[in-house]
């Protein structure tokens, strides 16, 4: 599905789909509480939108509402809501190795809905089809798994069990997985929510996925799992090609992606995809004024968003973003090869791009010169740097030699 295209070919796409939505100016739509942006306030002067797809997207104001891989969605942004589904296709099946059409999804306002709607959904799924009680049913992730799993275990009144990491690889520990499922099943917890983390916001630290899935199976529990490739999916799926944190494994049901992470798009485009068949867990039928209902935790949300993030995936095509990845990886090859010489303490994950310090390598007045941020803000033991785009090495370079002389004088 997913192919480099040219500038004027993704300008016309783009142009195209906002054709076919409904306008606000040339037809008669007088029911829609909804219309182009304020022209008092947001420029809508030809001049400057004729050759700029994505801000005449942000003019036009399409709302994407609902989730557009369902049977039927509102249909006056028809349009713009087919660039959306091809997105969601492209990312299922070229990037996380689903067949094709096998995965429903949308693009919602960041990881931390896309996270809290999988957990959602697994916890609707074990109620209706197994009858359980909300005391039944558990997260269970890494302690270092984003915070967003905690607001998904408060908003929705189940539990969260977390498993301590390996000192080395700071990915979930084996004998404390085997450990804290007997904890959990102690507590009651028969239905298990995984959340396995594909490279983690502190260290880039990867989860197995397959290990969770032998320890839940050898427990007779029954779990569902999710990936929150929040952080890592635009990356790790490409710097390790092999990985098995995808739909190609039997046992990934759901995925999170960011592109406001890794993938330098506006914020407001997390994506959450899923096998097909467990959308409907999330649909609230008394969206009735919603053409398609509602199957998402967002309502209202704009149709840019996904429209960004097509035009990124279309402007590098596959072999662009993997050149894209592998200089990056490169880039962090060589700050990592540095540390070592200085006999610097940190963490790296080999296929990425965060890399960790040990605190007491690090002198305060470096932390804030150079935007390092720590593990926690009252008592930081690590701080990351996250080479990204604008991470070059002309900056990586100054951040070393002061690193190294602050060590001197030590
Ligand atoms: C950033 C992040 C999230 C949350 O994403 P937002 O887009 O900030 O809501 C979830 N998981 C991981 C691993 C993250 O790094």
């Amino acid at each position: 599905m997913w192919k480099k295209l040219e500038q004027s070919v993704i300008c016309r796409r783009v142009f195209d789909a906002l054709e076919s939505n409904r306008n606000y100016i040339h037809e008669e739509l007088i029911g829609v509480p909804a219309s182009y942006l304020d022209p008092k306030v947001f420029s809508q002067d030809d001049s400057i939108l004729n050759d700029a797809p994505y801000l005449t997207a942000l003019v036009n104001n399409p709302n994407h509402i609902g989730c557009h891989t369902l049977d039927s969605s509102e249909s006056f942004f028809a349009g713009t809501q087919e660039i959306e589904r091809e997105l969601i296709e492209l990312c299922a099946v070229d990037i996380l190795k689903s067949k094709p059409f096998e995965c429903d999804g949308y693009v919602a306002s960041g990881g931390t809905e896309a996270n809290i709607q999988a957990i959602w959904i697994y916890r609707n799924y074990f109620m209706q089809k197994y009858n359980a009680e909300h005391r039944k049913i558990t997260i269970l992730c890494s302690e270092h798994s984003h915070y967003s799993m905690d607001k998904a275990a408060n908003l929705l009144n189940i539990s969260i069990h977390k498993v301590a990491t390996n000192q080395d690889t700071h990915s979930i520990d084996p004998d404390a997985l085997k450990n804290v499922i007997d904890q959990a099943k102690e507590n009651g917890a028969e239905y298990f929510i995984v959340v396995a983390n594909m490279m983690t916001t502190m260290f880039g630290s990867v989860d197995d996925v397959d290990l969770y899935a032998a320890e839940l199976e050898s427990a007779s529990v029954l779990f569902k799992v999710h990936v929150d490739g929040a952080y890592g999916g635009f990356y790790y799926s490409f710097s390790n090609p092999e990985n098995t944190l995808n739909f190609a494994n039997k046992h990934v049901n759901s995925v999170t992606l960011d592109a406001h992470k890794m993938a330098q798009a506006p914020y407001g485009t997390g994506i959450f995809l899923i096998r097909k068949g467990y959308m409907q867990y999330a649909t609230t039928k008394e969206a009735s004024y919603v053409e398609g209902e509602d199957s998402t935790l967002i309502g209202s949300r704009s149709g840019a968003n996904a429209i960004s993030i097509w035009m990124i995936l279309s402007k590098y095509g596959p072999n662009g973003w993997m050149e894209k990845i592998f200089i990056l990886q490169k880039r962090t090859d060589w700050l990592c090869e540095k540390l070592n010489e200085q006999k610097v303490v940190y963490y790296r994950n080999p296929c990425s791009n965060i890399v960790t310090i040990k605190s007491s390598f690090v002198n305060p007045s470096l932390v804030t010169q150079f935007g390092l941020v720590p593990d926690n803000h009252s008592a930081p033991k690590w701080y990351k740097i996250v080479v990204m785009d604008h991470v070059t090495i002309e900056k990586i370079q100054p951040f070393l030699e002061q690193m190294t002389m602050s060590m001197i004088t030590l």
